[in-house]
């Protein structure tokens, strides 16, 4: 049900999709099979920070994501030198390495665009392009 889409779908969503083509299904079943794919590495689960998880069926491609803090919108990335990004062993704590997820979190075009006049602005570091006039 998540094959061939990409999209970041909440367990909700996937819930819904999955209703139409099964009615009886119950979101508990729903919850079990997304775990499910998750441990088998079939779909990605992102957490981003706050707000229901998302499952991503893009787990042929390492990728990261970005995160709009005001409408949820979500979006593949693959930035520049991060999959050289390096943890040295004495940061690891033993841990053996398997995976890195990296939100980038923002207000998207749309979120922008509705911000009201006034509000503050981003300290100069974080600011990557002149404001829109
Ligand atoms: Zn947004
Ligand atoms: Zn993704």
């Amino acid at each position: 049900m998540l094959a061939g889409e990409h999209v970041h779908l909440t367990a909700d969503a996937v819930y819904g999709r999955a209703q139409q083509l099964l009615p009886e299904i119950s979101l508990a079943t729903v919850y079990n099979t997304l775990n499910e794919l998750v441990d088998m590495g079939e779909v990605l689960e992102i957490s981003t920070g706050d707000g229901p998880k998302r499952y991503d069926p893009n787990t042929t491609a390492a990728h990261h994501h970005l995160y709009c803090v005001d409408c949820g919108a979500l979006r593949d990335v693959t930035p520049d030198g991060l999959d050289r990004l390096a943890l040295p062993t004495s940061e690891r704590h033993g841990f053996e390495l398997v995976d890195v997820d990296v939100v980038f979190r923002g207000h998207c075009p749309d979120c922008r665009s509705t911000e009201p006049a006034g509000s503050p602005a981003p300290p100069d570091h974080l600011t990557t392009a002149p404001p829109a006039t």
